[in-house]
């Protein structure tokens, strides 16, 4: 028998950075299924994330198969290099496995007919399917009689004749145990680079049907389990690893993580690898969508380290049950925000717009009830139309909806390979039959105000401070959003910038797109943020870098006058309790993107215990946190930050490309100052507040 040699990539763009920073788990995986029946010599499978290292992988030698993954994020990139591949050697068979690809044969065949130098396509599950395409090679003599016929699990054109073959789907695992971990078994360890995060599966398959996600097909209805010992192993084998060289998060790929009973116990693992190994700081999983006491029980132990996300997608239950998502309990959603928040946990929710029927009433109401959730942030992320779906895969769905779509570069997915520009490009819908273009675009402007007042984590405070006074925050976020209008010119000028450039992102085709931003001159605007990019990032960092000051003095103006309505017996002390709120804020804030002045510390006198009313969990009065004489605080960053951040002013420059790149790059770093008491201070607290108050000088509450 002849040694093959394989090539497998999960690939990355690189035009600005490493856009998708998760280990190559899926090819990991392939090639350790494949190993398993070819334990000796038989095949030599070598695994790629980065695109310099495959060109100089293929130009040294090809290979008789590369496979390639298949997802909006990379699958112009995979099939550049499926090209080279074929020029290099045309006896070289390509194949291409992920979510990217249609799951009806007339839309798969249109797929194969446009990617001529692509051979075959994985559909469904990956192990089983490329096993049989390595079988197929060994016992073929060319590459033409390799494609010969069917291949199970695969979809391909006849070599011979151009007729679309299409076999039937492999069975899923009962055990997904058969496929040996591409961690423990040292494949992926030359991914521990410093650079990659490592993606783990305890879990595959989801029992929801939502129809806008390819994971929603019945095929993928049963959830299967690697078993307790295949985890333990493998988390532990990471963690080893992963303290090696720095790396701090972990990105799990199951799709309900929290849902199931086994899930404590990876939870409790986790724990002991962070208090052995102090791997992982940081988690981030999609966490189960029912189940809420078992969700709120196994993310407890985790603390800190996870941000939970809730992803409800839409609060309408007419939309819900269009997107086939009605099993999904929102009470249980309200119920965990609520607990959560109570323990100081980080969660965050996430809708998609716009959905079916879903209006910009409904969505904007969805939005405030989650506002009203008190969970901590709030995302809304625009509809992408994938393959697999009827959004991307049935006419007629997308007529029945009135869908207007439109294409956009993806975030960060662009890069020059040999001189060629190369693009990965998604489709989204920006209107449909219930919503207007014009109503999409409020609605990200909407969608703005929430990022800068209720995500940035600026405005904590003064969140509070309106509960305590019991406005909702939904109705806060409504008024500083209807007040656009007034803004000062400055602010209105980054208002508009953001309006514009959520339009200016969008072309009719894909073609248009990448004809456009071929233009070298182009190009470099996407590579400098002034371009494509995500929209509402860069106008965040431009606010907060720029404009900070002004903005916390718009949103305070604005904030005193709506409660001095809403409470005007208590006017004069909300007026002087703002004021107090305000310098605080400021000094978080104040000269925090100048490499000048970020690590100079302010100094200011409150009247308030503010640190102790921050961290009590009841939303309890300032005025009862009145002290005797005034506190003084310090602002200043952490050492840890400061040497972070004085290396990327250095790093990317100051211009707003270059603060955006380094909000970007810095993953951990709070762009604001941190409040404690000045090292001299005593505490002089009325103790009218029933909060703990046992700490001392250099406490810090932020
Ligand atoms: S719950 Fe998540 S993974 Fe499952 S079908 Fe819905 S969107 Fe897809």
């Amino acid at each position: 028998m002849r040694q093959l040699k394989i090539y497998l990539a999960d690939l990355t763009h690189v035009g600005n950075g490493i856009a998708t920073e998760g280990f190559p788990l899926n090819i990991g995986l392939i090639a350790a299924y494949a190993k398993k029946f070819y334990p000796n010599d038989e095949l030599d499978i070598q695994l790629f994330k980065y695109p310099q290292d495959l060109k100089q992988a293929l130009l040294k030698e090809t290979p008789d198969i590369l496979g390639c993954s298949n997802y909006t994020w990379n699958s112009n990139l995979s099939y550049y290099f499926c090209s080279l591949a074929k020029k290099l050697n045309p006896e070289t068979l390509t194949v291409y496995g992920g979510t990217n690809y249609p799951f009806d044969s007339k839309n798969q065949k249109l797929f194969l007919e446009k990617r001529p130098d692509l051979d075959v396509h994985i559909f469904y599950e990956g192990e089983q399917a490329f096993l049989k395409i390595i079988e197929r090679v060994m016992t073929s003599k060319s590459l033409k009689e390799s494609l010969s016929s069917a291949l199970p699990g695969s979809q391909l054109l006849s070599k011979a004749t151009g007729e679309f073959l299409n076999a039937l789907a492999i069975p899923r695992f009962r055990e997904l145990d058969s496929v040996p971990s591409p961690y423990s078994s040292g494949l992926l360890d030359k991914f521990f680079d410093g650079k990659l995060t490592p993606l783990v599966e305890t879990a595959r398959g989801c029992p929801f049907s939502c129809n806008y996600c390819n994971a929603g097909d019945k095929y993928f209805s049963k959830v299967n389990l690697f078993s307790d010992e295949y985890v333990r192993e493998e988390l532990t084998y990471i963690a080893k690893k992963a303290a090696e060289v720095g790396a701090g998060h972990v990105t799990f790929a199951d799709n309900n993580f929290g849902m199931i009973p086994r899930d404590s116990k990876t939870a409790e693992l986790l724990v002991e690898l962070q208090q052995k190994y102090k791997w992982p700081s940081s988690i981030t999983v999609w966490t189960g969508k029912n189940s809420r006491e078992r969700v709120i029980d196994v993310t407890r132990l985790l603390g800190d380290s996870l941000s939970i996300s809730m992803s409800v997608q839409s609060m309408d239950r007419a939309v819900l049950k269009n997107i086939k998502r009605d099993t999904i309990r929102l009470e249980d959603y309200k119920k965990i925000a609520e607990e959560l928040n109570f323990q100081g946990r980080p969660q965050h929710a996430e809708v998609i717009m716009p959905l079916p029927e879903e209006t910009m009433a409904s969505h904007i109401s969805g939005l405030n009830q989650l506002l009203d959730t008190t969970v901590s942030r709030v995302f809304s992320h625009t509809l992408q139309m994938l393959h697999g779906t009827p959004y991307k895969d049935d006419e007629d769905f997308v007529k029945k909806h009135g869908y207007i779509t439109k294409y956009r570069v993806v975030p960060l997915d662009f890069s020059i390979i040999d001189d060629l520009p190369i693009f990965d490009v998604e489709q989204v819908a920006v209107a449909s039959n219930t919503l207007s273009l014009k109503e999409y675009v409020e609605a990200r402007k909407y969608l703005f105000v929430i990022d800068l007042c209720y995500n940035s984590g600026v405005f904590d405070l003064l969140k509070k401070y309106i509960r305590s006074l019991e406005v909702k925050n939904s109705e806060w976020i409504e008024n500083i959003y209807n007040l656009i209008h007034a803004y000062p010119e400055n602010i209105k000028l980054i208002f508009n910038s953001f309006e514009n450039e959520s339009q200016s992102e969008l072309w009719d085709s894909e073609e248009e797109l990448v004809r456009f931003y071929s233009e070298p001159i182009n190009y470099q605007k996407l590579v400098n943020y002034e371009m494509g990019g995500n929209v509402l990032f860069k106008h965040r960092v431009w606010m907060l870098a720029r404009e900070s000051l002004a903005w916390v003095h718009t949103v305070f103006a604005i904030t005193l006058e709506q409660l001095k309505q809403k409470r005007p017996e208590r006017a004069s002390e909300i007026e002087i309790e703002m004021r107090s709120l305000k310098e605080y804020t400021l000094a978080t804030v104040n000269g925090c993107f100048s490499p000048e002045n970020f690590v100079k510390p302010i100094e200011i006198d409150l009247s308030y215990d503010v640190l102790t009313w921050m961290k009590s969990k009841e939303v309890l009065a300032l005025n009862d946190f009145k002290t005797n004489e005034p506190q003084k605080l310090t602002f200043a960053f952490p050492d840890s930050s400061i040497r972070v951040m004085s290396d990327a002013f250095t790093r990317y420059g100051t211009d707003l490309a270059g603060l955006v790149k380094m909000v970007q790059r810095c993953a951990g770093v709070s762009f604001s100052r941190r409040a404690s008491l000045s090292a001299t201070e005593s505490l002089r607290v009325i103790p009218t507040a029933t909060v703990e108050r046992s700490y001392g000088p250099g406490y810090s509450a932020m």
